[in-house]
């Protein structure tokens, strides 16, 4: 396994991820990312959003406001419960209110669930799902990604029969495990640890937390929390608003209960970054290069001309480049090869190097003989091995392959 330094180094190297207002010196806790860890966090993002929402009937999405009423704070016993929140005013002069960056995104969920009802008539069990920021004042930044003031979550509150809960943590515990699995993170570097009660957040009756083998040790990835209706009856008191759920088919009425399961997508991302790094040795050199699953690469095929100072075969990669394009533009979905990028900057062996650092799939080169015979070399990522390839099957071949 690389050291985080190492990682730190390669991420801001290759365009995924910078220090926060660099240029000023930094701001602790605060990170942005640059064009391909932006890349890798959207397709993170869509395939969290695909298996747990698109994909299914019972789940429904929500984009609910950074900032809220701050009796939502009061109501789930953050204000009581946290010393520093990060505090803000709405609106300025006498009459300004006070609120928080929310540190979570549960509480936007759970103010929505009447919304959500009423909308949708969902019967139970059913979810809400939400992508969106949180903000921690009282942390200690450290360690890349792993501890930040501003960090990203993809959370679900999944509302079922109080006497259900069990089945449905157990059912949870299951699909975030194969979530994981999905994106590459295997299992022998995810652990389970089952929260003793005293370590548990105020809310929960079970978690667990899935750690994971990162550069700095086994910490927490991700969680899963039984929050039994501890929200949802704090709210229906401090709202007055009913949020119980009636089944037209038991005729009962009762406030469901809770079970959480959230991942913390910046840490997602350090684990993916942290289990895609390898060296090896390549033509007797070492080589680095990021082993990412195909959907998670920011980019999937790079074209190349062999060399840059030769117009006719710029030209030349630029036609095939275009022709690979065209369907990721959306004129033929079915042809695409997903994110595709044109890279003329060194020679051959720096771009392979600095594609395969981003970690891209394929790189597909054009020479002289392209402009004989119309065929490329097309080289795979992770075993370096090359073969030649017809222009007119490059599509079929990169998309087999994937
Ligand atoms: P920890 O015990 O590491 O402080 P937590 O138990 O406070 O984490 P939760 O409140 O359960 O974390 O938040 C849900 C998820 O959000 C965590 O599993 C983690 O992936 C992510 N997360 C929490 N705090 C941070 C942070 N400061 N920076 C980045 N991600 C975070």
């Amino acid at each position: 396994m690389t050291n985080l330094e190492t990682l730190v180094a390669l991420a801001k190297r290759r365009g995924f991820i910078y220090p926060g207002s660099e240029i000023y010196g930094g701001l602790a806790g605060t990170w942005d990312y640059g064009h391909y860890g932006l890349a890798l966090k959207n397709n993170l993002k869509n395939l969290w959003w695909q298996r747990f929402v698109t994909g299914r009937e019972d789940i429904y999405g929500v984009d609910a406001a950074i900032l809220m009423n701050q009796k939502v704070w009061q109501a789930s016993g953050h204000t009581e419960k946290f010393s520093e929140i990060f505090q803000t005013q709405i609106g300025t002069g006498d009459d300004a209110a006070i609120t928080y960056l929310r540190p979570e995104t549960a509480q936007g969920m759970f103010v929505n669930f009447k919304n959500t009802v009423d909308s949708f008539h969902p019967t139970l069990p059913f979810g809400i799902a939400q992508i969106g920021k949180a903000f921690r004042n009282e942390i200690a930044p450290r360690d890349f990604l792993f501890r930040a003031r501003e960090f990203e979550q993809m959370e679900i509150e999944y509302f079922v029969k109080p006497a259900d809960w069990e089945k449905f943590f157990e059912y949870w515990r299951g699909e975030m495990l194969g979530w994981m699995r999905d994106i590459g993170l295997t299992s022998d570097k995810i652990h389970e640890l089952e929260v003793p009660e005293n370590d548990r957040a105020h809310y929960s009756k079970r978690t667990i937390d899935f750690e994971f083998d990162f550069p700095f040790g086994r910490k927490e990835l991700c969680g899963l929390a039984y929050r039994t209706d501890f929200d949802l009856q704090n709210h229906r008191q401090a709202s007055t608003v009913d949020l119980s759920y009636y089944n037209e088919e038991t005729k009962e009425r009762f406030v469901p209960h809770v079970i959480e399961p959230t991942f913390g997508l910046d840490r997602i991302i350090l684990a993916v970054l942290t289990s895609a790094y390898t060296e090896d040795e390549l033509g007797g050199e070492k080589r680095v290069f990021l082993k990412l699953k195909s959907e998670l690469a920011p980019i999937k095929v790079a074209v190349f001309p062999l060399l840059k100072n030769k117009p006719e075969l710029i030209a030349k990669a630029r036609t095939v480049f275009n022709s690979l394009k065209a369907p990721t533009l959306g004129r033929d979905p079915d042809r695409s090869v997903g994110a595709i990028t044109f890279d003329d900057n060194g020679n051959i062996g720096k771009r392979y190097r600095r594609q395969d650092e981003i970690g891209t799939p394929y790189c597909v080169t054009i020479d002289f003989q392209t402009l004989d015979d119309d065929t490329v070399t097309v080289r795979a990522r992770d075993t370096g091995a090359q073969e030649r390839v017809a222009v007119g099957e490059l599509v079929d071949k990169i998309q087999n392959k994937k």
